[in-house]
């Protein structure tokens, strides 16, 4: 599958510049894997479907606000958050991790492909929460394959503005998940708005989780470095 082919599948307009892009970005991650570990996936087709195509199912544009903040938290080697900037250009990025050499890696690729709407923040979650430039700034958090439930709310509400969308990436055991985060959605006026589920061409299936901040986080959240793993809100 090429990326036009891949945007094309995921409904998104063609657009031959993001596709070339999105091309390059991939093939930089899978170069870069090679010397230090950014993804467990080590063959640029593969990433293509995995990394790249996986990293646009979060995209619905009811969700993504024209010239609107976006935070992708534990971005990793930047998925989802650099192909969701490829895609929409008019939208501010910003990119958290707590390893820099992930985030060195971010900001070299994007100044090569002349992506211009990408920062990144050297942060743990739990300090950027706390922050009052971060604290409640962004339309959409978005959070792929970071942690449970309970503990990537308590990290990630946080950051959402209110009335904006924290969109969780999960694989098939969402529903689990979800069944023991209750009580801190409730706690930080997370409501689930929808449940998007999905295969990825190869047949890994995939689920996505919306939920709407309604309220101001209490003050008390996030808690201090490490303490949403130790005693997560159950
Ligand atoms: N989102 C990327 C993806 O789907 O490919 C990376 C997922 S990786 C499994 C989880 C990422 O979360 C890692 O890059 C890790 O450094 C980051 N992370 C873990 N704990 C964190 C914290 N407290 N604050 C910020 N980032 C954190």
């Amino acid at each position: 599958m090429t990326a036009c082919e891949m945007m094309e599948a995921l409904g998104l307009p063609a657009n031959e510049e993001a596709a070339r892009k999105l091309t390059e970005y991939n093939a930089m991650v899978i170069a870069m894997s090679k010397k230090v570990n950014l993804t467990g996936i080590k063959d640029v087709d593969e990433s293509l479907i995995k990394n790249v195509y996986d990293s646009l199912t979060v995209y619905d544009p009811k969700y993504f606000p024209a010239k609107g903040r976006v935070l992708d938290l534990g971005t990793g080697a930047g998925f989802p958050g650099v192909p969701l900037a490829i895609l929409r250009p008019d939208m501010q990025f910003l990119l958290v991790d707590s390893i820099q050499k992930k985030l060195t890696f971010i900001e070299d690729a994007c100044a090569d492909l002349g992506i211009k709407n990408v920062k990144c923040l050297h942060i743990r979650a739990e300090e950027g929460g706390r922050r009052r430039k971060t604290r409640e700034a962004f339309d959409v958090v978005t959070a792929r394959a970071v942690k449970a439930m309970p503990i990537i709310a308590e990290w990630s509400l946080p950051f959402v503005a209110v009335g904006g969308v924290f969109a969780a990436m999960k694989g098939p055991g969402a529903d689990e998940e979800m069944k023991t985060a209750g009580r801190i959605l409730r706690e930080l006026h997370g409501t689930l708005e929808e449940k998007k589920e999905l295969t990825l061409p190869g047949g890994d299936r995939r689920t996505i989780l919306y939920i709407r901040k309604t309220a101001p986080c209490p003050k008390t959240y996030p808690r201090k470095v490490g303490i949403a793993e130790k005693k997560p809100v159950l």
